[in-house]
């Protein structure tokens, strides 16, 4: 789902000249103009639609350095940190999120490809983990929020079965949103990450109510591993 895309009013005159014009007003031509403008140039950026009309305001939002060709990771690092004080400097939330990102397989090819690729990212200060097993599991439930089947509790003793290290809670949310009660949940408990089932609720419900997986894609700041 795309952000809405907040309108930019054009100036009504052109500049009789400027040092740079910029031809475009997604990313690339507004970042471009932002970060001249910032060093004291003029800069004419000349849009022929909307300012972030197009790809920029369609594609998927991400910022990776994970995996990345390693010549591209210093790039991505900078990029991460502008993202970061963006906000700040602007005065207004652009809506970045930095929740980490999990990568999940199956192949012990992949799994030696990462591991490499891992050791080599060190060089970058670029600090990656392969996670084994996990040290420690907790099964929420949350009051009012629940799908028919097994409980929490029930969960837990089935995992406990595998040899797996298993607690279990039932948190009643109080006035929080369910999503915000996993969130609080999690953070509270030093999780590293956070496995939910996506959009659990049928469209109408979450129309009304809202939904978990929703809330958890924007608000978590743990990553969030999703199966659907
Ligand atoms: C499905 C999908 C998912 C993606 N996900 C990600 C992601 O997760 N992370 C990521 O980093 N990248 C992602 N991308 C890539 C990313 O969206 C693009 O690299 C980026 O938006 C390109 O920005 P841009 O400014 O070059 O182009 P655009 O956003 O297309 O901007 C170009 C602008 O130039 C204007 N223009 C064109 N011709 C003229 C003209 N003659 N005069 C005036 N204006 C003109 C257009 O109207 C447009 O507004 C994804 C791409 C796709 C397709």
């Amino acid at each position: 789902m795309s952000p809405p895309v907040q309108p930019v009013v054009s100036d009504e005159k052109l500049p009789g000249s400027a040092d740079v014009v910029v031809v475009g007003g997604g990313i690339a031509g507004s970042a471009a103009a932002y970060a001249l403008a910032k060093k004291g140039l003029s800069v004419a950026l000349l849009e022929k639609g909307r300012i972030a009309g197009e790809q920029t305001s369609r594609n998927w939002g991400w910022c990776r350095q994970q995996h990345r060709d390693l010549r591209e990771l210093p790039l991505a690092m900078k990029s991460l940190e502008i993202w970061g004080e963006l906000g700040r400097e602007l005065g207004v939330d652009p809506g970045f999120r930095r929740t980490g990102l999990v990568y999940v397989t199956t192949r012990p090819a992949d799994l030696a490809l990462w591991e490499a690729w891992t050791l080599r990212a060190r060089d970058h200060q670029m600090h990656s983990r392969v996670l084994s097993g996990a040290e420690a599991i907790d099964v929420l439930s949350i009051e009012g929020a629940m799908v028919p089947g097994p409980t929490s509790a029930e969960i837990a003793e089935s995992l406990r079965s595998h040899g797996l290290n298993v607690t279990s809670q039932h948190v009643k949310p109080g006035s929080r949103s369910a999503g915000q009660t996993i969130v609080d949940t999690a953070v509270a408990g030093g999780a590293d990450l956070i496995v939910k089932g996506a959009y659990t609720q049928s469209r109408l419900r979450q129309m009304i109510f809202g939904g978990m997986t929703r809330h958890l894609i924007l608000n978590s700041p743990l990553p969030v591993l999703f199966s659907y």
